[in-house]
């Protein structure tokens, strides 16, 4: 029996599931399908005693909001415990020694960590195949990617090995998986979620995000981890006058919105934007068609307009993303020079991520300086105001998640810019700091394929209402 993320919960708020059977389901079907999955690196060998430990708060009515559901975690969120090895050689024999503020939170609320993820090596990479440890695959479209890099987590939750994963996403690895593997994720704000505790791959752009089976489950868990953090000072020091406004460059975080309430009210009415510039980025046609149709719907239920609006210069986000990741990766990497953490990371990581750290290195010299970096730094500002403009027109943006469909795995991809074009519709968001999400929209020759909505920073909630709204229309 498969529940929804809103049933399950009050299931076992009631007693009528208890923690410790739910979390030995899913440790039962780890077991029988983690081998042809490869989704979990890990499993928490106290996860069982943990469940017990909830259901007794439970019982005593003293449980949090999270109370006995299964949260499976990216290896490069730090568990206190648990490998936190980012997929990697390098950090192959790396334990948590604290936990991250995400992870804290989850834990103040019972929710119960079972297990941590495979993903792509260091998050590099768009498709979960360079992990390590082995490519994950994706249970909702056998034989494919999972795409990447939160691979695990988008695959246990849709393998039916959690309730809830967290990911991280820098480009758009909690939405590239999230859409392949036919179920919701989201990237929040910059500076909605603390990254204490998070590898980082690129801290410029990433975020800690939820990802769930339906928007319910997103909404509850974004509620937990979102929030003001004295160890990230992303997540302060902004203005609470510019949320509404959706001012995305002084809106603040330090007020969570109750999600799981304004959810319930859905929208109305609101403008939608499309552009003509997403639908040229699309190389298989038959993936615009589907999601166009999809807002369609979308907008005659909900009474809602669509509009088409303007974002110039988002076909150059790949080529500004990169020089920036490819720095700030080799700046961030150089701890790992084999002395504190795990191994040097040059002599035991994979092709993809010596790839950015020499990229990183050839990049950062002075004499690159203004011809590379500046210029991506460039981009990335018009970018960001392409965005601020365009959401003076419309409230929400819908596109495609990725402009294909996901690979075979073991498809040779010789050429790494075909790879990075997996990404050519969620990079956008990062270099903007305003918030996304994907919710599952159709399938094309069976395979999921989910639509991407933006919305301006900090504007989660209404994020989460409109992915609730097309998931009701396409139950
Ligand atoms: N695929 C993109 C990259 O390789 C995004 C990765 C991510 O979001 N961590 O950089």
């Amino acid at each position: 029996m498969t529940y929804s993320t809103e049933e399950k919960k009050s299931l076992i708020k009631k007693g009528k599931i208890t923690a410790s059977k739910n979390i030995k389901g899913f440790l039962n079907a780890v077991r029988k399908k983690n081998g042809s999955v490869n989704a979990i690196l890990h499993v928490n060998e106290n996860a069982v005693a943990e469940a017990e430990a909830a259901d007794r708060k439970i019982k005593a009515g003293k449980a949090g909001r999270l109370a006995g559901l299964a949260i499976v975690v990216k290896s490069n969120i730090s568990v206190t415990g648990l490998p936190v090895t980012c997929a990697s050689k390098t950090l192959e024999n790396y334990y948590g020694t604290f936990d991250a503020d995400v992870i804290a939170k989850i834990k103040a609320e019972d929710g119960i960590i079972i297990g941590m993820a495979n993903m792509d090596e260091f998050a590099c990479g768009s498709s979960g195949e360079t992990s390590a440890f082995g490519a994950t695959h994706n249970p909702a479209a056998p034989g494919r990617i999972p795409g990447g890099t939160s691979s695990g987590s988008a695959a246990a939750v849709a393998a039916g090995f959690c309730d809830l994963a967290l990911g991280s996403d820098t480009g758009g690895s909690i939405r590239n998986p999230a859409s392949h593997c036919g179920v919701v994720g989201i990237k929040p704000s910059y500076g909605r979620v603390s990254r204490y505790g998070l590898v980082d791959m690129t801290m410029s752009f990433d975020q800690i995000g939820p990802l769930s089976n339906d928007a319910y489950g997103a909404a509850l868990l974004m509620e937990v981890i979102a929030g003001k953090s004295e160890n990230d000072g992303t997540t302060q020091f902004r203005d609470e006058r510019n949320v509404q406004s959706g001012n995305a460059r002084f809106a603040t975080a330090n007020k969570v919105p109750d999600y799981l309430k304004l959810l319930q009210n859905g929208v109305k009415g609101i403008k939608i934007g499309m552009s003509p510039e997403f639908e040229e980025m699309c190389s298989d046609k038959r993936i615009y068609g589907l999601i166009e149709d999809a807002a369609h719907k979308f907008a005659a239920a909900t009474k809602s307009t669509i509009k088409q609006i303007k974002l110039p210069y988002v076909d150059m986000a790949i080529q500004a993303y990169y020089p920036i990741v490819y720095v700030e990766f080799f700046s961030g990497t150089r701890k790992f020079d084999g002395r504190k953490y795990g191994k040097k990371i040059e002599d035991s990581c994979g092709e993809e991520v010596l790839r950015r750290i020499l990229g990183g290195r050839e990049i950062s010299k002075a004499e690159h300086h203004g011809t590379y970096y500046r210029k991506a730094l460039m981009a990335k500002k018009r970018i960001a105001e392409g965005f601020e403009s365009a959401f003076k027109d419309v409230d929400i943006i819908i596109s495609p998640t990725t402009p294909m469909l996901p690979h075979r795995i073991g498809t040779k991809i010789s050429d790494p810019m075909v790879m990075y074009a997996y990404d050519a519709y969620t990079i956008p968001v990062n270099l903007a700091g305003v918030c996304a999400g994907v919710v599952p929209a159709g399938k094309i020759d069976g395979i999921p394929v989910g639509l991407q909505t933006m919305t301006p920073a900090f504007r989660e909630e209404l994020l989460l209402q409109t992915l609730a709204g097309i998931e009701k229309q396409s139950l």
